[in-house]
């Protein structure tokens, strides 16, 4: 455990300890650490239950309990007294109950003394010297929730107040200034508000529809990686959504999936599925034919829908859906040949996510060796892949670490995590080597020596999910897409009805050249279709009045407040240009 963990478990007990201050009847639950600080589970029962008013008081009441906190001891106590001692309280009597179950040792830890006395259950790891360790403006009380009592909603419903905590308060003033710009950039909001997607209460949640805006983006990302793939030597495959049962019996997924399969019973009693992924399809494109190893490999790249029966409580804006879009790609080889393919697809993640100014980190995510029973496939095979993966990080000099235990059960993989605009990191691409599949598929090429040999599978999709990609753009470029990458890259807006003639005429000149402009001639005034354009978030716009049309000189506006003079003849160039560097 660091020592920030320390400190956040540390503070679950001084929040518990300024409760009970205020609330001498509350009973605690439980308050571990987390990721950005700390919570406490407590049952206020009938009595009042604190409110964010009260949240400032309970802070400085900790503050002041901090300030006389500054060694922890403890001491084992046999289970008799623990009952007694927890005897009216029914959560940490359960637990009580649950440690002598299992013959564990029970232990209370006791921090500060007369009035900021305070003794818990618990299993230790705090800060030796709270008082010293712990800044007192470096942390602060978050919110208050409900939480069932061992999250079972069958459990009694209790209220978790959450703290924030971090080593300095710079680090928390850091964090909650990266919270509230997260909030401003929130894609559940932006994505609406900017007319890219749309959710239909009849089409049903976790089903998200595309407008024509968004539709444009998705097929723009598309085509990007497509590029970059067909240079890589990949074709283009088609699947339908959906497959008969024996398919993914074959493949596993029938097993693996059961709860998420959205399954289809045709008239005839037969049984379907949607599919939730593309790739036992895609075997069976290979599975057509007889390979020479002189063919291989063989690269199938397919953007398509697969289908999850997620629970609806789990479903979250474009992050978590029921039906998304997939840039899925499977290439087909020897293992002799993976290295080279895994190289490829490196270039291309590499390319497609530095064009969004992402930092990528990666993961090597290799078995562990002392779970052998939950990965498949035999030892030097493993090590074989392992090799190939951790041989291509250090050759490209990447920000890399291994992730034991990460592996597929079928395979090693690269897991790509990208930095965003405000800090946050996410999971994005990863290049898994699969060989389960090839396996179950009894997928071969016929080797040098005129042998049937098994080959290997590669799974390298780059956007993911199209969906949960795009919420993390939105978010990232807080909805001003690169200029190659927006729906409307540039409005026209003539002064008055006077210029609507030139104004038209730069309109057509853009169109003619393949520059996405719009035209806003409307009746509002120019001010506010100033305005509009700002709000749509267009990279450009020009207004065209007396001057313009006499100079044949335009005022080019961005969205960031910048404007430049452009000659007429050059604008469209200009655009142009700017397009194909992909700059953001
Ligand atoms: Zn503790
Ligand atoms: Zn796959």
């Amino acid at each position: 455990m660091s020592s920030l963990e320390h400190k956040r478990h540390t503070l679950a007990h001084l929040l518990a300890k300024a409760v009970l201050g205020d609330y001498p009847e509350a009973k605690l639950a439980i308050g571990p650490a987390i990721d950005n600080g700390f919570y406490y589970d407590i049952d206020f029962g009938n009595g009042p239950v604190p409110t964010d008013a009260t949240l400032e008081r309970i802070e400085a009441r900790m503050k002041k309990f901090l300030f006389c906190w500054d060694s922890f001891s403890h001491r084992t106590v046999s289970g008799e007294a623990a009952r007694q001692l927890f005897a009216d309280n029914p959560y940490k009597l359960e637990i009580v109950n649950e440690l002598i179950s299992k013959g564990e040792t029970i232990t209370l830890y006791t921090v500060g003394s007369g009035e900021s006395e305070f003794t818990d259950l618990c299993r230790g790891g705090h800060s030796e010297n709270p008082k010293k360790d712990i800044a007192g403006d470096s942390f602060k009380l978050d919110k208050i929730a409900g939480a069932y009592w061992r999250g079972d909603e069958t459990k009694p419903m209790l209220t978790r107040i959450y703290g924030l905590a971090f080593d300095t308060k710079d680090e928390l003033d850091a964090y909650v200034a990266q919270v509230e710009e997260a909030k401003k950039r929130d894609h559940k909001k932006l994505g609406p508000e900017l007319d890219i997607f749309t959710f239909s209460p009849l089409v049903g949640p976790g089903l998200p529809l595309w407008t024509p805006k968004g539709t444009m983006l998705r097929n723009l990302l598309d085509d990007y990686v497509w590029r970059l793939r067909r240079a890589a030597g990949y074709d283009r495959v088609e699947i339908p959504h959906i497959t008969k049962k024996d398919l993914y019996i074959t493949s596993g997924h029938w097993d693996k999936f059961k709860d998420e399969l959205f399954r289809i019973t045709t008239r005839e009693g037969h049984e379907f599925a949607m599919k939730p992924m593309n790739c036992p399809h895609h075997t069976q494109i290979y599975a057509r034919k007889m390979w020479s190893y002189r063919e291989l490999p063989q690269r199938y790249a397919n953007t398509t829908t697969c289908y999850r029966d997620e629970q609806s409580g789990e479903l979250s804006g474009l992050s978590r859906v029921r039906a998304f879009a997939q840039d899925d790609a499977h290439v087909f080889c020897r293992m002799s040949q993976a290295r080279d393919e895994f190289i490829k697809i490196w270039d291309i993640v590499h390319t497609f996510y530095g064009a969004f100014g992402f930092k990528l980190r990666v993961r090597i995510s290799k078995h562990d060796p002392e779970n052998p029973d939950a990965y498949l496939g035999d030892k030097a095979r493993w090590e074989l892949a392992e090799g190939i993966l951790e041989g291509i990080a250090a050759e490209k000099n990447a920000d890399s670490f291994i992730g034991i235990g990460e592996a597929a059960f079928y395979g090693p993989k690269l897991d790509f995590m990208a930095k965003d605009a405000i800090g946050r990191e996410w999971q994005v691409a990863t290049i898994q080597l699969d060989m389960n599949m090839p396996e179950r598929f009894d997928l071969t090429c016929v080797n040098e020596k005129g042998e049937k040999e098994r080959i290997v599978m590669i799974h390298a999709a780059i956007m993911g999910s199209i969906e949960r990609f795009m919420s993390i753009l939105i978010e990232h470029t807080a909805g001003n897409f690169p200029l190659w990458l927006s729906p409307e890259q540039i409005r026209v807006i003539p002064v008055a009805e006077a210029h609507h003639d030139y104004a038209q005429h730069v309109f057509d000149g853009l169109i003619d050249i393949g520059i996405r402009a719009t035209l806003d001639a409307s009746n509002e005034t120019l001010g506010k279709r100033i305005r509009a354009a700002k709000n749509d978030k267009l990279p450009y716009f020009v207004v065209i009045g007396d001057k313009e049309v006499a100079a044949k000189n335009l005022t080019l506006e961005s969205r960031d407040g910048g404007s430049r003079q452009v000659e007429l003849e050059a604008l469209g160039n200009d655009l142009l240009a700017e397009v194909e560097t992909k700059k953001i």
